[in-house]
This record gives C-alpha cells, structure tokens and sequence, in this order.
C-alpha cells in the first residue's frame, strides 16, 4: 500500500468476464471429504485471481441445454504454468459433487470468472477466520498468502488441513460429527478465544443461516467493528446454488 492509500481500505476490482476450457491434469485426495482437482489450459495465461476469498462459476451438464452453475473458490492458481486447482467438499448430492466424485484425468470443465474481486489489504494486525469445509479452499489461500509473522487464528468445522505459510498460524479444528450443531461448536470454541489487541480482521463463511449468525455474535458480542468484519453464506440447507452476501 502506498503512502496515499487509507489504511485498511479494501481494494474493488473488476475483470474481463471469460469463459475457459480446463482439461483434468491430476485428482487429489486432500481429506477423506474433500477432493483437489488439478487443471490446465493455455487459456489460463490471463487468468486474475487478486483475493483469497474470489469464486468462479463451474459449469456442469444440467436437464436440458440449460447448464448447472456452482460457485468455487480458485484454490491455487499459476498463469505461468497455466495450472489451476479447485478444492470440492463432498457432500450428499449436487451436480458440482456428482461431477468431482466422477472426474478422471482428461476430462474437461468450462469455467466463468472471477468476475471481480474484492481485496482486504494485508496491512491488519491479525486475521481471524472462521467457516466450515466449502469455506476452506479461501481460508488455505488466505492463511498461505498472509504476510511473515501476523497472527492468524483458523475456526474451521471440518477435517483438518496443513497449509504451508510465514504467518503465526493458530489453527482450532472442530469435527463434524453426526447430530452436533455446527454454530454451536463454533460459538463454543470461539467463546474461549480473546480477539488479540490492535485492529484485526474476521472473515466468515459457511451455511448461510450459520454464517449470519456468526457474523451477529462477532459485532454485537465481541464488539468487532462492522467495517473489518465479512460474512457470506457458501451455501444454503435445503437449497442448491446458493450464495448469500451478508451485510444487514
Ligand atoms: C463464493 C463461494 C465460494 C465457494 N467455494 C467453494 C469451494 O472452493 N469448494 C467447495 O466445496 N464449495 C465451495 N462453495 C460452496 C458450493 O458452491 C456449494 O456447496 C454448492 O451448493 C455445491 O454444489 P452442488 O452441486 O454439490 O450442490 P447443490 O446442487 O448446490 O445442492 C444440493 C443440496 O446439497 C446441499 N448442500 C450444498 N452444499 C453443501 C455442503 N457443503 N454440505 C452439505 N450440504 C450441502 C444444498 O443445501 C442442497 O440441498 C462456495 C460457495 C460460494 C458462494
């Protein structure tokens, strides 16, 4: 940031909306529940993707000719080597996770975006970040992407990952099991976690009913300031396609 630019002001860009033919290069298994998928084109030699937290439309076969649209996070991304990965939480049904479950190597799949990005600068004293498994792809690239030395706490209901990063890295990793309440679990974890002294910033997403409560219990019961606090919901229970921006 330079010395004209306001402290903490985030940054709004807007891209060229494209279409890319991505081909399968390799399938990882990340977790037992979430699955990398590597892909390249040469179409992705002016690929953007300035902010951790940027989605892409995947585009998937639907009824008819009409294709089904689903919002992913660009997990890891080199224009150079013209690679990119995304990460797929697994979960019941869905046509995003129907087709990630059956890829194989060769396989193509059209994408559409980032149409804009919104950019927090790194100049906070600490970040706190706080989702579940579809929230994961965005808070790896954020952990990683962080400068050396700032604190940053991870809240994640979910299997736990390693990111590789020169930030002070505090991850807190609640299992998901079978009949518990998610925005419980993480009320409760975060009640004993004292948000560090000096300005900080917390990101949330998740389920969007989880992820506006959260959002509510960090500005009214911890005091959080609006303007360094983002929520959205990643998706919706009992609805597909689903992507909630929480402001008020
Ligand atoms: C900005 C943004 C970025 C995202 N990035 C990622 C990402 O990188 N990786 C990722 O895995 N997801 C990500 N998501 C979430 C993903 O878009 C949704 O989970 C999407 O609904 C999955 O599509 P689907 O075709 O599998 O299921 P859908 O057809 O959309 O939904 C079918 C049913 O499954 C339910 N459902 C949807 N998602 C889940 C879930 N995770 N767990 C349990 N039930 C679910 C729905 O409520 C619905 O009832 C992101 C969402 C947004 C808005």
């Amino acid at each position: 940031m330079d010395a004209v630019t306001p402290r903490h002001q985030p940054v709004r860009l807007r891209h060229e909306i494209r279409r890319r033919l991505l081909t399968v290069t390799a399938i990882e298994r990340v977790t037992a529940q979430m699955l990398r998928l590597h892909f390249t084109s040469p179409e992705l030699a002016d690929f953007h993707s300035p902010s951790h937290d940027d989605h892409i439309k995947l585009f998937f076969p639907g009824e008819g000719d009409k294709p089904e649209m689903r919002d992913y996070t660009p997990r890891r991304f080199d224009p150079a080597g013209q690679t990119l990965a995304i990460d797929f939480a697994l979960h019941e049904a869905g046509p995003a996770t129907s087709w990630a479950e059956a890829a194989g190597v060769g396989d193509t799949l059209q994408i559409g975006g980032p149409r804009g990005s919104t950019v927090v600068p790194d100049d906070f004293d600490w970040y706190l970040l706080i989702g579940d498994e579809t929230a994961l792809p965005a808070i790896g690239r954020r952990v990683e992407e962080l400068r050396a030395g700032v604190p940053v706490a991870t809240f994640v209901v979910g299997e736990a990952q390693h990111f590789d990063t020169r930030a002070v890295w505090t991850p807190h990793w609640i299992a998901r099991e079978p009949g518990s309440d998610e925005l419980e679990s993480l009320r409760k974890a975060l009640a004993g976690f004292t948000l560090p002294a000096g300005d900080g910033f917390i990101w949330i997403a998740a389920e969007a009913t989880v992820a506006r409560s959260l959002r509510g219990y960090i500005m009214d019961e911890r005091g959080h300031p609006r303007e360094w606090t983002k929520a959205a919901g990643y998706w919706k229970r009992g609805e597909a396609d689903a992507h909630e921006k929480i402001e008020d």
